[in-house]
């Protein structure tokens, strides 16, 4: 899960998440399910990947993996499940560009302890290291017990040490190229690029 910096909110959101949050929320209490709205024709999720992909380099946010592309199609993840927060569903800071895997392995569960990529204070070698010899991501046991426990929950949620293409991926590079370089975190975004 590699550190990205959230860019500024499209321009065509201001002034209409809140509202739609607020529709959805009144649309969940009567049992309806969710629908993206529509902009100009266009579904306003198919409107904010372009933005949400652009940001984290066509990378999952939480996998890392890349690209994202069938059968693992990008989506637009929810951190804050919109069952559970609905007026969050259109709150820019709250979507995140994912791969299908991360977002079947979470679904609409929500863990407070979970890490966000975009947060200031994160940084990846904080709170996780990588086995050479799996490819596994391992909670950082030399970090404080607040941030092992933020780490858990984070692999746990997003399943991000299961059988998963990417991790598959990883295996293999890290069998063919450990050996030769030291492990940083661009080399981690390799993995999944290699
Ligand atoms: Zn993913």
């Amino acid at each position: 899960m590699r550190k990205f910096r959230r860019e500024a909110a499209p321009e065509f959101l201001a002034g209409r998440w809140e509202a739609w949050g607020r529709e959805w929320e009144e649309r969940q209490r009567k049992g309806g399910s969710f629908h993206w709205h529509q902009v100009d024709g266009e579904m306003v999720n198919q409107r904010l990947l372009p933005g949400l992909r652009a940001q984290t380099q066509d990378h999952c946010s939480f996998c890392d993996a890349f690209p994202v592309s069938p059968p693992s199609d990008p989506t637009i993840e929810h951190f804050r499940p919109k069952s559970r927060f609905p007026r969050e569903a259109y709150h820019w800071p709250n979507l995140y560009f994912c791969c299908r895997f991360c977002q079947q392995q979470k679904r609409e569960r929500y863990e407070e302890d979970a890490l966000r990529p975009d947060a200031d204070d994160y940084e990846f070698e904080r709170y996780f290291r990588c086995d050479f010899t799996t490819g596994m991501i391992l909670v950082n046991e030399r970090a404080s017990p607040e941030d092992q426990r933020q780490a858990r929950a984070t692999i746990d949620l997003y399943g991000l040490n299961r059988d998963h293409p990417a991790w598959r991926k990883q295996q293999r590079y890290l069998r063919d190229r450990a050996r030769d370089r030291p492990l940083d975190d661009f080399a981690y975004r390799d993995f999944v690029d290699g």
